[in-house]
């Protein structure tokens, strides 16, 4: 294939086809999702393609992957798939995992968290940016620091068999229910 036929075919497929087809899957992903006009989406793990979003604080080093993040201006919107059903009220874990994610994107993006959202198999729960969350953040992970070195030995705080029963670290848990 001559070298001119082969870029025209890139450009082609790139601009007239691959563009608008991430145009409209953005676009119909941001409805399905319930996003109001003027939020871009900048960075997604939906399906586990995103980079490791990192930050340090209390000598921990802080890492997560948010499922997805948008922007608007410097305001950041975190969602995240949840696979349980939407609790009445929610747990410690689901503030501090929303906690972590607008301390990343603060620190990875340069973004003022807004707002996240829990999408869980039955409905949603959204969580606006409360300034308290980061120093609570900093204590439980000072507490989860302690825990590591061994200085403090892990306790179950809370009551729910079927939090259990989901948890990843059930086979290998002393405390679970
Ligand atoms: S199994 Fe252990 S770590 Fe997991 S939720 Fe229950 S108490 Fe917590």
């Amino acid at each position: 294939m001559n070298l001119n036929l082969g870029l025209g075919l890139f450009i082609f497929f790139n601009f007239f086809l691959f563009l608008p087809y991430l145009l409209l899957k953005k676009r119909r992903l941001s409805r399905e999702l319930g996003i109001p006009e003027g939020w871009k989406l900048i960075y997604t793990d939906a399906q586990g393609e995103g980079r490791l979003l990192k930050a340090f604080m209390k000598g921990v080093i802080l890492c997560g992957k948010p499922d997805w993040v948008y922007q608007n201006r410097s305001q950041a919107l975190v969602i995240e798939d949840k696979q349980g059903t939407k609790p009445g009220e929610l747990y410690l874990s689901h503030r501090m995992q929303l906690a972590a994610y607008f301390l990343l994107v603060e620190k990875e993006f340069g973004l003022r968290p807004y707002q996240g959202i829990l999408r869980f198999r039955d409905g949603q729960t959204e969580v606006s940016y409360d300034p308290t969350l980061i120093p609570a953040l900093g204590t439980l992970l000072e507490e989860m620091r302690a825990i590591l070195l061994r200085k403090t030995p892990a306790r179950r705080n809370h009551s729910s068999r079927s939090r259990c029963r989901r948890c990843k670290f059930y086979e290998h848990c002393n405390e679970r229910l």
